[in-house]
């Protein structure tokens, strides 16, 4: 049975090309454990609000699954379930003993007291406590859910298994077990996946960057470029886009923005706030997902597109870019360095050994290194881009962890 996903376009086409058991492929097809709560909350006027939820185990092959929260208004069992889709071959590809999930809550927390706020993440552990679990299913936070919301929640796990919970969560405060370097580590890592692409991308030394989304990794990523010399051109945020051929330095935008909440005004207005359109030779996207598809890939000026946010481009989107000869670094890739340090702050909280910021950068920068030279080298080797590079070292090692469990070879008598 073909799955309902469109992402798993690049699963099948892995598989076809490593020539999968199609036992292997039909166990990767589907989610492995979709869940469905209501979660009921008191509001501070003391009417009852029910928020629908959701968590979702892709795949627990390599072991326990891993992925974020997210709090938004358009979240639904579709999107958790792509995105737990994408936790599994991130996880596979960056070496880590994790599967993939993502959970998530129809709300806005916009409209929400601290109290109700606080109500709604300790509802969402109530309503799923027996999927959660050190062993079983890790969370950690996402769009709209923060240190203090995973706090709650850990806090809540523990009430209710009667045991601290410290290595079921990650992305707590450091105070409560967190780890050093996570907020950094996602714009972090992407920043080191670049540069270690750098021959294979053609990027000279001061190639042009466009970001979208100038938020935790957007700005932790400009401002490592910036850094490492090479030139931010354009940069928006959900004020506005802004340009400057010469340069403009993150850290001074950064400032701008904690002064007025936004970029708008930091420099020159970038037409119809479409980044896409901007003369730079790389096209970052670091906001929400399905931002470059099919009907706009064309418009796309850069040469290189590097997806820090979760599927920037859609399947259409990432076909046209490649057809167009446009290189794109996948998700996957680019923002799994989020992922490695909660990693770190898992095995932190459970061998009780405290580690410090250079350790943390050590680990990461090396295993971005490790991983953007392994997927350079599979491209290269099979004549293929950077995506199916990546999923095919993915894959291979999630397809290895399932036969060793047993297919149709062995059960065919
Ligand atoms: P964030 O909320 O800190 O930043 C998002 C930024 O995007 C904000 O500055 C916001 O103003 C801006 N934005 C929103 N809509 C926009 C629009 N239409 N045009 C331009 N800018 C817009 O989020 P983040 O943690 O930086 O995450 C960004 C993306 O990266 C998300 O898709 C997230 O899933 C992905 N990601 C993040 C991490 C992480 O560790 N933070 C890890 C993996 C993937």
């Amino acid at each position: 049975m073909s799955s309902s996903l469109d992402v798993c376009t690049f699963l099948e086409r892995a598989a076809e090309a490593l020539e999968l058991n199609e036992d292997v492929r039909e166990v990767l097809r589907h989610p492995k454990r979709s869940v469905a709560a209501s979660i009921n909350v008191r509001m501070g006027d003391g009417s009852l609000q029910t928020f629908p939820a959701w968590r979702t185990i892709y795949s627990n092959a390599l072991g326990p699954a891993k992925g974020g929260i997210r709090f938004h208004p358009s979240v639904d069992a579709e999107e958790v379930n792509t995105l737990a889709f994408l936790m599994t071959f991130k996880t596979a590809l960056a070496g880590l003993p994790f599967g993939g999930g993502k959970g998530g809550v129809a709300v806005d927390p916009g409209d929400l007291s601290r109290h109700e706020l606080e109500r709604v993440a300790r509802g969402y552990v109530r309503a799923l406590r027996h999927d959660l679990g050190v062993g079983r299913d890790v969370p950690a936070p996402d769009v709209n859910t923060n240190g203090t919301v995973l706090a709650w929640m850990a806090d809540e796990l523990a009430a209710l298994e009667g045991t601290a919970q410290t290595a079921s969560i990650t992305g707590k405060p450091i105070v409560l077990g967190g780890i050093e370097g996570r907020t950094e580590a996602t714009g972090r890592g992407a920043a080191k996946v670049v540069m270690a692409l750098k021959d294979h991308l053609e990027l000279s030394d001061d190639a042009s960057f466009a970001i979208q989304g100038f938020g935790n990794a957007g700005a932790q990523f400009a401002n490592d470029m910036h850094e490492a010399g090479f030139r931010i051109v354009a940069l928006s945020d959900s004020s506005g886009a802004v340009f400057s051929a010469d340069g403009l330095d993150p850290r001074e935008a950064e400032r701008y923005k904690a002064k007025t909440g936004g970029l708008k005004g930091f420099a020159d207005d970038v037409a119809d706030n479409d980044l896409r359109r901007v003369d730079a030779d790389v096209l970052v996207p670091a906001a929400l997902g399905g931002w470059i598809d099919g009907k706009n890939a064309d418009h796309v000026a850069a040469r290189v597109v590097v997806e820090v946010s979760n599927q920037a481009c859609t399947v259409e989107g990432a076909d046209r870019l490649t057809e167009r000869g446009v290189h794109v670094v996948p998700d996957i890739l680019a923002n799994s360095g989020g992922v490695s340090v909660s990693y770190l702050e898992w095995v932190q909280n459970r061998s009780g050994e405290q580690m410090g910021r250079d350790k943390v950068f050590a680990d990461l920068d090396a295993r971005m290194e490790r991983m953007a030279h392994a997927v350079s080298s599979r491209a290269m080797r099979d004549d293929t881009d950077l995506r199916s590079a990546a999923y095919r070292i993915a894959v291979s090692r999630i397809a290895e962890a399932i036969e060793s469990m047993g297919t149709r070879r062995l059960f065919n008598e």
